[in-house]
């Protein structure tokens, strides 16, 4: 936790849960990746945190924006930052959205199959699009699975239509995986790029862009390796299958950027155990899944919890939300290990929760407002 949180903890107490996210880190975070990836453009996956002063501080900077939805586009219109910094990223958009996003200026977009390219062609044309291609996900704690993307020979397809329709065929994109592990994890990805810019190449069409996504990790429990060993290693992979012919690259990192820069201050709402002779509490917080804490699902992200009793021992206990749903359950599978002398009133301090937890709140499930956010 940075000193300028504890300040603002102690200077305004007020309810938990509540998210406090300091902005130092976030442009600290912003110049370690400008100084991995020198040639690489930065453009930020706004949905990772959209918080406006987030967005001021990175449009300030220089960045660029990764955007999904017109509500995300208009939030990085209002910071000043032009449509030109803007990537429409969601290959899953509906028509009418793709025209008012060409209205407000907007002339990149994801894609990953052909009645994509029909829709952007229809209703933006000339703009440059590129094709998302799949990745396994292998390494990641949040893989983004196989909803998104599509293989190397239909990636060609894709984007020789988009050039027979008048589009510019831009490039390729993928995603490693959020919270991925392996600093080597973008070289198969670029490897199958490399052929898909070649086989594209025979048919006439010159691609230009390299998309290489997130999945820069922030430190939870486990310990990741640092951006520099990051840039190190894509630059690698970028040299060993494009040669001396790299593509212009860009990245998209959400979670990297914000995920460290904020925590979330909470409060213990019970401790009791289901029987006498059960070994193991049940720990109740005023946080849970629905106020902001989803990525603990199948227990994937497992963040560090500080408490005032951190010098007293520790013991297991079962780690829950405070509604009346049987999912809200944190830590069950594995167990998360909280001092034995933890009590009810308690503050603890969820720590690295600035991305993924403010917008992933509900709306007011089982009455619970949504989780508070802080940008000092
Ligand atoms: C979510 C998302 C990102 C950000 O991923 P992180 O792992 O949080 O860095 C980047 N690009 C796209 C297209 C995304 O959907």
């Amino acid at each position: 936790m940075t000193d300028r949180i504890k300040d603002f903890l102690r200077r305004f107490p007020s309810e938990s849960p509540r998210l406090v996210l300091d902005l130092d880190i976030v442009e600290q975070n912003y110049h370690a990746f400008a100084r991995a990836l020198p040639d690489t453009r930065l453009y930020y996956a706004v949905k990772a945190n959209p918080a406006p002063e987030i967005l001021d501080l990175l449009a300030r900077n220089g960045s660029s924006f990764d955007c999904a939805s017109i509500g995300e586009i208009e939030l990085v219109l209002a910071t000043g930052a032009g449509a030109g910094r803007i990537s429409f990223g969601n290959t899953i958009k509906k028509e009418r959205d793709i025209g008012r996003a060409f209205d407000l200026g907007v002339r990149l977009f994801a894609v990953d199959c052909v009645e994509e390219v029909e829709k952007i062609a229809r209703a933006a044309p000339g703009s440059n699009v590129f094709c998302r291609i799949l990745c396994d996900g292998d390494g990641a704690d949040w893989p983004l699975s196989r909803k998104f993307g599509c293989d190397a020979q239909m990636a060609v397809d894709v984007l020789q239509k988009a050039h027979q329709l008048g589009l510019v065929a831009h490039g390729l994109s993928f995603h490693v995986g959020s919270q991925q592990a392996n600093i080597n994890a973008w070289d198969q990805a670029l490897k199958v790029s490399a052929t898909v810019f070649d086989e594209l190449s025979m048919r006439g069409i010159a691609l230009s862009m390299v998309n290489l996504g997130g999945g820069f990790p922030a430190q939870y429990l486990k310990s990741v390796p640092g951006v520099p060993a990051y840039g190190d290693a894509i630059f690698r992979s970028l040299c060993r299958h494009f040669g001396n012919r790299l593509p212009q690259t860009i990245i998209e990192p959400g979670r990297g950027m914000v995920g460290n820069a904020g925590m979330i201050e909470a409060e213990v709402v019970l401790i009791s155990k289901k029987s006498e002779q059960d070994s193991v509490r049940w720990v109740y917080l005023d946080i849970g899944k629905f106020g902001g804490l989803a990525e603990t699902m199948d227990e994937a992200i497992r963040y560090p919890i500080k408490t005032d009793r951190d010098g007293d021992e520790k013991a297991p206990c079962v780690l829950a939300g405070p509604t009346c749903d049987s999912v809200d359950v944190l830590y069950e599978k594995t167990p998360y290990e909280l001092p034995i002398s933890l009590s009810i009133g308690d503050r603890v301090l969820i720590e690295a929760c600035g991305a993924y937890t403010s917008t992933y709140a509900s709306v007011s499930f089982n009455g619970f407002e949504p989780l508070q956010s802080h940008v000092i």
